[in-house]
């Protein structure tokens, strides 16, 4: 469920400078397919017009066949599930923000998703900690826990599509591999798209899309890009 396909997608934030010139590839459902390239490469541009922060000018963007533009940006967006970079939070409770994701959700799957994130010990506190009201009960959240937070409501919304926007890039290398290791986990069986600065972070990809200047430069599995290089 959920299998992405890009067709052909041209677009630019100022009609003098094309972005992305001519884009096609798919993720297949449950798949995870990695885009990875320099920056400025139109990486983001990509996830950002497949959760419709921009609309399409030209070619496509389907979920499961169905144009993207078809459906409400409500329906679609209830269908994804996206990491950003750096995750900013609701000056709320910890749960509230994991809440967010699904706001039906009991207290207890509440819990459940803050335990799979490893953060159910810190969800009754406040990120931010400037409550003054609440006082010694805020507390100051550090870049990884944020992610553990956006990675805790993914897991509660349970969407079978993922977006992992540069998810782990802000963060010092031990933060990363722990990250990486509760993302690869939410991103399991589901499909996924993984937006990377670098191809070593993205080796269990089962396809990886190298980006250039807004054109595909490479295709291949993380193998077969590092022997031909
Ligand atoms: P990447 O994720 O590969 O670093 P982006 O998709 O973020 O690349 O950006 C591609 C190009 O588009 C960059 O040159 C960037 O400066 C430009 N760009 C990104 N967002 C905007 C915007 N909102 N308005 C104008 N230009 C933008
Ligand atoms: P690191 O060891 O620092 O992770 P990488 O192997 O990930 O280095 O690559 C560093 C840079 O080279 C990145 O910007 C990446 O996008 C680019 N790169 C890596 N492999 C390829 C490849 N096969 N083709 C094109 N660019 C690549």
């Amino acid at each position: 469920q959920g299998a992405i396909s890009f067709k052909d997608v041209h677009f630019s934030y100022d009609p003098a400078r094309p972005i992305l010139k001519g884009i096609s590839f798919d993720v297949p459902a449950g798949k995870t397919v990695a885009v990875v390239g320099p920056s400025g490469a139109g990486k983001s541009t990509l996830s950002r017009l497949l959760y419709r922060f921009y609309d399409i000018q030209s070619g496509s963007v389907s979920v499961d066949g169905q144009d993207i533009r078809t459906v409400t940006q409500k329906t679609l967006r209830a269908s994804i599930g996206m990491v950003p970079q750096d995750t900013v939070l609701f000056n709320d409770t910890v749960s509230y923000n994991i809440r967010y994701g699904r706001p039906s959700a009991s207290d207890a799957e509440v819990k459940a998703a803050a335990e799979i994130a490893q953060i159910a010990h810190f969800i009754d506190l406040l990120p931010e900690g400037f409550d003054t009201k609440v006082g010694e009960r805020g507390l100051k959240l550090s870049g990884g826990e944020k992610q553990r937070v956006a990675i805790a409501r993914t897991v509660l919304k349970a969407p079978p599509i993922l977006i992992l926007d540069e998810a782990t890039s802000a963060l010092d290398t031990t933060t990363e591999r722990d990250i990486q290791t509760a993302l690869d986990v939410v991103s399991k069986n589901r499909t996924t798209l993984v937006i990377a600065h670098r191809l070593s972070t993205v080796i269990g990809a089962d396809e990886i899309i190298v980006l250039k200047s807004g054109e595909i430069a490479e295709r291949g599995t993380h193998t077969a890009l590092l022997q031909k290089n």
